[in-house]
C-alpha cells in the first residue's frame, strides 16, 4: 500500500510567501491606512517579512522533494523530506496509527508510527527514544489522501500481528480477532492508554498540571499532560506546585499562580486515587521506575518561601482595603 500526501500540505509554503508579502507592503501601504504604528517603528515588518519569506521558500522545497511512504509484504519504506529508510517486517517492532503521548483520552490515533529496537542510520532523529524501541512517526492522517480507515485496512492485510493494541482490553480483543499474542511481534512497546507515560506503569491517569512564574509584565507558563501512575503524577505535581508558588508573586503571575495552584489541586485528585503503580511486562519507557513523589510541597524550600509570600501579600492586600474602607 502506498500512501500519498493530500495537496492541501503544499498550500503552506505558498500561504508563508503570501504572508510575507504581506509583510513587505504593511509599512508603505497597510499599516498607514489603519493608522497604525508599532512601538518601535513600522520599519520592524521587513526583517518579519525576510524571516517569513525564508521560511516559505524552505517549506516549498521540502515539499518540492519526492515523497514516498509504502509498506507491503517486503516491510516498511520511506522518504520524507531528507529522512529516509527501509525495513523488513522482521525489524519492525510496531508499525500502527497511534496517538501522541500527551493527545487527550477522547483524541482518534492519526500518527502512523513506527517502532524499531534501534534508530535507523539516515531516518534522522526518532521522533521518541524510550529503552531500546526507537519511534518515529512517519505520517499524520490529516496530511494524507488515505483516511485513517483506509490505512488500518491497509496494515491489517500486511501486518495483522502488527495491528496498533493499546491497552489490556485491546490486547484481549486482539488475541480473539487474529488468535494469538501481539507480544510475540511487539516484544517491546510504548506506554499505551491508562498506563504511565513516564515509566510505564498501570493504572495511570490523565493528568494536565500547569506551572507558571513571572517577572514584572512576563510570564512563563509550563504544562505537562498525558498519562501518569500515582507517583509520577505526584512527583510532577509537587515540582510544578512548588515552583508556581515560589515563582509567581513577582509580576502578572500573582493573578494566575493562585488559580494554577488550585487547578492543579483538583485535577490530582483521580490520579491520588490510583492505587500503586505496577510495572507492565513489555513496556518500554522512558523512566525504569516511578518517579520518586519527593517531600511534600510545604516541606520544600520553594512551598515555604512561596505561601509565606502569598501571605503576606494577601495580608497586605488585605490591610489596604481596610485602611481604605475605615478612612
Ligand atoms: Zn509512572
Amino acid at each position: 500500500m502506498e500512501l500519498h500526501r493530500h495537496w492541501k500540505t503544499g498550500l503552506y509554503g505558498p500561504l508563508w510567501i503570501l504572508v510575507a508579502i504581506g509583510c513587505f507592503l504593511a509599512p508603505t501601504l497597510i499599516l498607514p491606512a489603519l493608522r497604525y504604528e508599532f512601538f518601535v517603528g513600522n520599519w520592524i515588518a521587513y526583517p518579519a517579512g525576510a524571516v517569513l519569506l525564508l521560511i516559505g521558500a524552505y517549506t516549498i522545497r521540502d515539499h518540492s522533494k519526492p515523497y514516498l511512504l509504502r509498506f507491503d509484504e517486503t516491510g516498511v519504506v520511506w522518504r520524507v523530506s531528507n529522512a529516509h529508510g527501509a525495513v523488513p517486517w522482521h525489524d519492525v517492532v510496531r508499525f500502527g496509527l497511534e496517538k501522541k503521548p500527551d493527545d487527550a483520552p477522547r483524541v482518534k490515533p492519526k500518527h502512523l508510527t513506527l517502532w524499531l529496537r534501534h534508530p535507523l542510520p539516515g531516518a534522522g532523529d526518532p521522533d521518541v527514544e524510550l529503552q531500546g524501541l526507537a519511534g518515529y512517526r512517519l505520517a499524520e492522517v490529516g496530511e494524507l489522501v488515505e483516511s485513517a480507515e483506509q490505512i488500518v485496512a491497509g496494515l491489517r492485510r500486511y501486518t495483522p500481528a502488527l495491528e496498533t493494541v493499546t491497552g489490556a482490553a485491546g490486547a484481549t480483543a486482539f488475541v480473539e480477532q487474529f488468535g494469538g499474542a501481539p507480544a510475540s511481534y511487539g516484544d517491546r512497546r510504548a506506554p499505551a492508554e491508562g498506563e504511565c507515560a513516564v515509566c510505564g506503569s498501570a493504572p495511570a491517569s490523565f493528568v494536565v498540571l500547569q506551572s507558571v512564574v513571572s517577572a514584572a509584565v512576563f510570564h512563563w507558563t509550563s504544562a505537562e499532560r498525558g498519562w501518569r501512575c500515582r507517583d509520577c503524577a505526584l512527583a510532577t505535581y509537587r515540582h510544578l506546585t512548588a515552583r508556581t508558588l515560589l515563582g509567581c508573586w513577582w509580576g502578572v503571575g500573582v493573578i494566575g499562580g493562585p488559580v494554577v495552584v488550585l487547578a492543579n489541586r483538583l485535577r490530582m485528585r483521580p490520579a491520588l486515587r490510583l492505587g500503586p503503580p505496577q510495572p507492565t511486562p513489555g513496556v518500554a519507557a522512558l523512566s525504569p521506575r516511578p518517579l520518586d513523589p519527593g517531600p511534600r510541597v510545604l516541606a520544600r524550600p520553594g512551598g515555604i518561601v512561596g505561601t509565606l509570600v502569598g501571605v503576606v501579600l494577601t495580608l497586605l492586600v488585605a490591610f489596604v482595603i481596610f485602611a481604605l474602607a475605615t478612612t
